[in-house]
């Protein structure tokens, strides 16, 4: 069994979801009382929301590679990131430590592939929704589209998931709110709808829409657990 390093912190509410996942996937596969063999290095997300929101993402990349060095140092043989966003830096990461990391638009790429659909909706922070990586990444590797929501809509989910969600904060409005979000996106022609925000499966679960949901939290804690268990 590979140990898995996680660097989370970003926000601290999803990562103790990873963390729940990760072991119960164990103890599921494995029986008995096993649980994950992993190293956690939680990152102080003030730092990293404040460099987010001032553009100053290389600052963010040296915050992550120092927290990835550390697992390493730790006995980690893989890392993931516990956020959508920051998988803006992920790549440059994997290379400045020297260690595999699981990319997380991968693992929602595969999962969308396998249930056959081609355009996709995509909630997340304003860096994701207006921003490039998924979007590419999708495109490139999986021939996915990814369609994004309107700009009033894209301001909205970014103030829920910083001002409430990455503060422990479940609000019934902000649910209402969102699945209107997703209505319209479906009505745009999304097959179904990435969560492509850690904090957001807290918030929005399969009942509130008719499309199938894409939980990244859980399918990016998976294919670690995947990953983990694979010989080789
Ligand atoms: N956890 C969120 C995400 O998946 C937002 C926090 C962040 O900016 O990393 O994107």
């Amino acid at each position: 069994m590979k140990v898995i390093g996680l660097i989370g912190g970003m926000s601290w509410s999803s990562t103790l979801e990873y963390y729940r996942i990760i072991n119960e996937s164990f103890a599921r596969r494995l029986g008995g009382l096993h649980s994950a063999r992993l190293v956690l290095y939680n990152l102080d997300f003030d730092e990293i929301q404040r460099a987010q929101h001032e553009d100053r993402w290389d600052d963010t990349a040296s915050i992550l590679v120092d927290a990835g060095n550390a697992l390493k140092r730790a006995g980690a043989d893989f890392l993931l990131m516990c956020t959508n966003t920051m998988q803006k830096v992920a790549d440059d990461v994997e290379q400045r430590v020297g260690l595999p990391l699981l990319h997380m638009v991968d693992v929602i790429g595969t999962a969308v592939k396998e249930r056959e659909m081609q355009r996709i909706g995509l909630l997340g922070t304003r860096f994701l929704m207006e921003g490039h990586l998924y979007q590419d990444r999708l495109r490139d590797r999986f021939a996915i589209e990814v369609l994004a929501p309107e700009e009033e809509d894209i301001d909205t989910v970014h103030q829920i998931i910083y001002s409430e969600l990455c503060a422990g904060k479940i609000k019934a409005s902000s649910r209402r709110v969102c699945a209107n979000i997703i209505s319209r996106l479906v009505n745009n022609g999304a097959e179904g709808i990435v969560l492509g925000c850690t904090e957001l499966p807290l918030l929005i679960h399969a009942g509130d829409t008719h499309v199938p949901i894409f939980d990244t939290t859980r399918l990016h804690a998976e294919a670690a657990v995947n990953k983990a268990l694979a010989k080789g």
